[in-house]
């Protein structure tokens, strides 16, 4: 789970390490009030808090010179949808005047078995665009998961960024910190991403947090906002989950419908492999029932931008044969409003599964690959 900006700040400054001055703000607050309360002085920064990559880029990291201006930038951004997503709560803090955005951010490497802790001279664009320009401007670690990461091994990585002085004791206090963050909350990612170089310390003008999902049961405290971020899925994401489909609406138009997270992930794998884009992830999870299966075909076939749909299915504890009952009972039902379809079904009663199909005119495959080239000629 991703925690919002503001959340993972919060967590910083409970580890001891500042964080620039700002308050929260929700639709329908009173927003000059709450600048003025909270005592923070223009300029100041109006952050959207909506957890999408390239926020800033897509309009949601604003400055502004005065609390009035604030207050419009505000009252604009909770009606601006950022990369589809409206935001409900707004962060405004004082702008941090800084020349030098530095990187920070410690993930797993799984391949290694350990924690890889990553810094840069070159933060405040993406991860990717720096390691795109300037690869060997990344400096990469590799923690001893037992010993942690120790205060002369940041103070290292500070001096090979060039620090000295103040700026690196602050800079190896702020890694020795949020590495014990990353540690404490179950974390696969704790960035910061610019952490602002100041004259006399660093400072963390964007924090970004994922909590491994199959550890949130540690931290319940996180159950209330995981609610919260409800108001983060799209519309069709909100109706999906109503029908409980495990479904994420992606920005391609081939409609993908599979079972099982890890066929479904490989499915949408090859669609881009084939020079195709989907349009959503779907997966029906085991022993779908043919009903289910009816209204996940539906339901990709109703998004307007999905111009063909590929069902991936490999039977186990899904039959096959209800899989197929389920999509002739899609068809029928959309009629014209059908799109074109190509399925993969092989597993238990893959024949019987054959022979339902027969009545929609859908000879199924049993290879995902010539499934994928007729895909690709339609
Ligand atoms: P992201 O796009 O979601 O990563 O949003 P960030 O919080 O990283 O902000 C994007 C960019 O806005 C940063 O790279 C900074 O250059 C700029 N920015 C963010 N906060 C401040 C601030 O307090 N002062 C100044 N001058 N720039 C800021
Ligand atoms: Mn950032």
């Amino acid at each position: 789970m991703k925690l919002f900006e503001y959340e993972a700040k919060e967590i910083v400054r409970k580890y001891g390490f500042e964080t620039p001055r700002g308050v929260i703000v929700k639709e329908g607050d009173d927003i000059r009030k709450a600048i003025e309360s909270a005592g923070i002085k223009p300029p100041l920064v109006v952050k959207a808090q909506v957890l999408v990559a390239g926020r800033g880029k897509a309009g949601g990291v604003k400055l502004a010179n005065s609390v009035e201006e604030a207050v419009a930038i505000a009252q604009q951004m909770f009606r601006t949808p950022i990369k589809g997503i409206r935001p409900s709560i707004l962060l405004i803090e004082e702008a941090i005047k800084h020349d030098v955005e530095l990187y920070a951010g410690f993930v797993i490497d799984r391949a290694e078995r350990r924690p890889l802790v990553l810094v840069s001279r070159y933060g405040g664009m993406d991860l990717e665009e720096i390691a795109r320009e300037h690869p060997e401007a990344i400096i990469k670690y590799y923690i001893d998961p037992e010993k942690g990461l120790k205060s002369y091994e940041a103070r290292l990585l500070g001096k090979q960024l060039g620090l000295s002085g103040k700026q690196l004791s602050s800079f190896e206090s702020f890694l020795v910190t949020l590495y014990r963050v990353f540690i404490d909350y179950d974390a696969e990612l704790a960035e910061s991403n610019p952490l602002a170089l100041l004259p006399d310390r660093v400072l963390p003008l964007d924090v970004r947090i994922t909590i491994d999902d199959n550890s949130l049961y540690r931290h319940p405290e996180f159950e209330a906002t995981q609610k919260e971020r409800l108001g983060e899925l799209t519309e069709r994401e909100i109706a999906a989950r109503d029908k409980d489909l495990a479904y994420v609406e992606l920005d391609g138009d081939v409609g993908i419908i599979s079972n099982g997270a890890g066929l479904t992930m490989t499915t949408m794998d090859l669609v881009y492999e084939f020079g195709m884009r989907p349009a959503n992830f779907l997966d029906i999870g085991g022993g779908a029932e043919a009903e289910h299966i009816k209204e996940a075909l539906e339901f990709v076939m109703s998004d307007p931008k999905v111009k063909k749909v590929f069902i991936n299915i490999f039977g186990g504890i899904t039959r096959a044969d209800e899989v197929a009952r389920g999509i002739v009972m899609a068809l029928k039902d959309l009629g014209d409003r059908a799109k074109p379809l190509v399925v993969r079904l092989t597993g238990t009663n893959e024949e019987l599964g054959r022979e339902i199909l027969k009545e929609v005119g859908i000879e199924p495959y049993t290879d995902p690959l010539e499934a994928l080239e007729h895909l690709k000629k339609l």
